[in-house]
């Protein structure tokens, strides 16, 4: 009876992957998976569960499990240069939510980075930091809106003596200021986390930031944005055991229980294919994301940050209040098949959430398909005719898209 619902959704299915690879997807915090890693999405996997660490398991039946976890955690060490690493969390949110159960205590004070600075929801009072606590301050933003003012910041920790510091964000153009936050809080006792889950696999490739090198005690993020695994979480430290264990029993029992083994299996593909293609990777992203600025601008766009050469991450933001705004130059360019989201721009009131005036645009997805300077050129033409010159210009993208379906950085065969 309920088997045409069944064959409904197996053609939705269908539908989305032959829709999606015909369009250019510049979500900022997507990413697509090598063939060897999809492969191994459907195991067995996919059916069991294994709480708990290789080799102290609360089941049976863990034994290919626990030598995959093991292999994916040294792994990830390695890649992060730290002591400690956590690969059970399913999400970025949930690694977010064991690191702040484990050092925000009722009433604390913490600082974050504001939504139109560009901070993440689980940062605020309706996401994870406000379940632990409502005392939330915005870190101050520098007049351009994408750096932070520290000198600034510190007089208001100062003054308000928080125990936390989030940073990180998810419009996030440049690096944070670690390095001159983390003597300071060192000195106050104030726990400095960083949130790395849109630029992990450009930390990962040694082309951004060195978080924890930099004083951070905390780097934590998804497995699936800049990092090109599956979606799932990590979370990292250079703590000695004792410290290190309040945040593993934060992830498990505390974050999830069981922890999506296939998914597991996969992310670890994409853990060597960092360790081996990491570097080359996350340069072009980020070269990609400076030109395809640097190509909307000379077309006339208001891409922010060009003082600061636009960005040094895998996004640029750009305004499109002369379009009407983001949201309805969004719609317009999926009409064409251009994936992107509309974003607040810095100093934006937060009722403008549902038509703010920017666009957020990530290349990590299009380079990961092997695309380069010319493609971002070509890329920045499209917005041109959609937006500019008001063309229908769907099946042209669509052609040229069809053009880069092999997943580069990866051990896919060439
Ligand atoms: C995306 C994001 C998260 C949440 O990660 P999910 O994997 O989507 O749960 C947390 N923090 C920041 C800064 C993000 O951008």
């Amino acid at each position: 009876m309920y088997e045409q619902n069944v064959i409904k959704i197996e053609e939705l299915t269908q539908k989305q992957n032959v829709w999606r690879s015909s369009t250019i997807n510049l979500i900022a915090s997507e990413n697509v998976l090598s063939q060897r890693a999809r492969n191994l999405m459907a195991s067995d996997f996919a059916h069991r569960y294994a709480e708990g660490h290789p080799g102290e398991r609360y089941y049976q039946g863990t034994a290919m499990i626990d030598q995959i976890e093991t292999s994916v955690t040294e792994a990830v060490k390695k890649l992060f240069h730290c002591r400690q690493a956590d690969v059970r969390p399913i999400s970025g949110n949930l690694t977010n939510d064991a690191v702040f159960s484990t050092f925000i205590k009722p009433g604390d004070v913490v600082m974050v980075n504001s939504t139109p600075g560009g901070g993440h929801i689980s940062h605020h009072r309706a996401g994870s930091v406000g379940k632990y606590t409502s005392n939330i301050v915005n870190f101050p933003l520098a007049a351009d809106g994408y750096h932070m003012d520290v000198d600034k910041a510190i007089e208001y920790a100062k003054a308000l003596k928080p125990k936390v510091m989030v940073l990180g964000k998810s419009l996030f153009l440049f690096p944070e200021p670690v390095k001159e936050l983390a003597e300071f809080c060192q000195k106050s006792k104030i726990t400095l986390i960083y949130d790395g889950a849109h630029v992990l696999g450009l930390i990962a490739g040694g082309q951004f930031q060195d978080p924890l090198a930099e004083g951070a005690v905390i780097l934590n993020g998804s497995t699936h944005k800049t990092f090109f695994g599956s979606q799932r979480g990590v979370v990292m430290s250079n703590f000695e055991d004792a410290d290190w264990k309040k945040v593993d029993r934060a992830t498990f029992p505390g974050a999830s229980s069981n922890h999506h083994l296939h998914t597991l299996a996969v992310l670890g593909v994409a853990v060597y294919e960092m360790l081996e293609f990491g570097q080359e990777y996350a340069k072009q992203v980020i070269a990609n994301a400076k030109c395809l600025g640097q190509k909307m601008y000379d077309r006339g766009f208001k891409v922010q940050a060009p003082e600061f050469g636009f960005t040094q991450s895998h996004q640029i933001a750009v305004d499109m209040s002369p379009f009407g705004n983001g949201a309805e130059a969004a719609k317009r360019l999926e009409d064409n098949n251009i994936i992107t989201n509309f974003n607040l721009l810095p100093f934006e009131p937060l009722s403008n959430v549902t038509k703010p005036s920017g666009i957020r645009i990530g290349v990590q997805e299009m380079t990961r398909f092997g695309m380069k300077a010319a493609e971002m050129d070509t890329i920045a033409d499209f917005f041109k005719q959609i937006l500019m010159d008001g063309k229908s210009i769907a099946a042209d993208v669509e052609a040229f898209r069809k053009q880069y379906q092999r997943v580069h950085y990866s051990f896919d065969s060439k």
